[in-house]
């Protein structure tokens, strides 16, 4: 993969760009794709932000959702939009598996390819890009190529909200280990700007519906189990459950985080039973490396504390699975 900067010299002069994350995407995701479009069209380019799939409702307001394009509601616009790109950028994720239905399109695709992530052990596809797992969002590092490129002048309030969410959101509101010095500065430089960060925290934090609220104290009082000896937890979703609830996309973002707020737990885990597959989320604090039980046991992968998997079994067999590997993989 060539650097990053090698990239500038195609954007000097205007090109079409494809733009796309990974499904299900989250603020990161949306974050830095909207704010790589924002900037990209500053300068004269046409680019196009395709989310392979729907995204949450709690990331509705941002600024760029409208013209964005989902690739599973409005494909024929999507492919168009792709095989009319001279130039394909792909934000925060590193596999073209966590596109989903995109995969097999982007394989196919022979146009050079920009990757701009931090997630660990990046697939050797990409023709330039930058992978630094130490980065604490794909927004941080968004951040970095524009000021790399063509500097702070062209910094808006509308990238600004972009980068802010992403950053915000990814380092657990500025708590995570991650959350280093650099991306203290760039909130500031964002703060000077005029961005209003209290109702960027409002927008995401505090738009839950009634029936959410509910859902959780459900779930929490139902579907978590502790096991003290292993400092771990573990929320289990049923299609049955999310029914009743009427749970929305979105709905169960964060709810992975809950157990970690008890004294001692150090390892969380969130099953849910979604579409034609589960779905696991894996959280830990410390060094419990969730990333490599992720990919040893769950077809997954993601960072060494925040990862995510899947099982093809059924959910009760899934619990069961996860519960008899728990006594050998947990935090020491
Ligand atoms: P989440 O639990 O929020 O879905 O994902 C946590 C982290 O792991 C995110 O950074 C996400 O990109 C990554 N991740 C989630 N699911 C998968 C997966 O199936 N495969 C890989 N490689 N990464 C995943
Ligand atoms: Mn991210």
């Amino acid at each position: 993969m060539l650097p990053v900067q090698d990239v500038f010299e195609l954007l000097k002069s205007p090109r079409k760009i494809f733009l796309t994350t990974h499904h299900k995407p989250d603020g990161d995701a949306i974050g830095s794709m909207l704010a790589m479009q924002h900037y990209l069209n500053l300068q004269g380019h046409k680019a196009t932000a395709v989310s392979p799939g729907e995204i949450p409702q709690f990331l509705e307001w941002m600024p760029g959702t409208a013209q964005m394009l989902n690739y599973e509601a409005q494909p024929e616009e999507s492919l168009k939009a792709l095989a009319d790109a001279d130039l394909i950028f792909c934000v925060d994720f590193n596999d073209f598996s966590r596109t989903k239905h995109l995969e097999s399109h982007l394989q196919a695709a022979t146009q050079p390819t920009v990757l701009i992530d931090h997630h660990l052990f990046p697939k050797d596809v990409w023709t330039y890009g930058w992978s630094i797992p130490a980065k604490s969002s794909t927004c941080e590092m968004v951040y970095d190529f524009i000021l790399a490129h063509e500097g702070q002048s062209l910094l808006n309030l509308d990238i600004a909200a972009c980068l802010y969410t992403g950053v915000m959101t990814d380092t657990g509101c500025f708590r995570f280990p991650v959350t280093s010095a650099s991306v203290h500065h760039m909130v500031g430089n964002l703060l000077a700007l005029g961005l209003d960060h209290s109702k960027i925290h409002e927008a995401v934090y505090d738009s839950w519906s009634e029936s959410r609220m509910r859902f959780l104290g459900y779930v929490l009082i139902e579907r978590m189990e502790v096991f003290r000896k292993y400092d771990s937890a573990l929320i289990y979703l049923s299609r049955k459950d999310m029914n009743l609830f009427n749970v929305q996309s979105g709905d169960t973002e964060g709810m992975v985080n809950y157990p970690l707020s008890i004294a001692g737990i150090r390892f969380s885990t969130l099953i849910t039973e979604r579409g034609d597959e589960i779905k696991l989320s894996f959280r830990s604090k410390g060094d419990f490396d969730v990333n490599t039980f992720a990919r040893h046991y769950f077809e997954g992968g993601g960072h060494y504390n925040a990862a995510g998997g899947r099982s093809k079994s059924g959910l009760q067999e899934t619990i069961d699975y996860f519960k008899r590997i728990l006594s050998d993989n947990h935090p020491k």
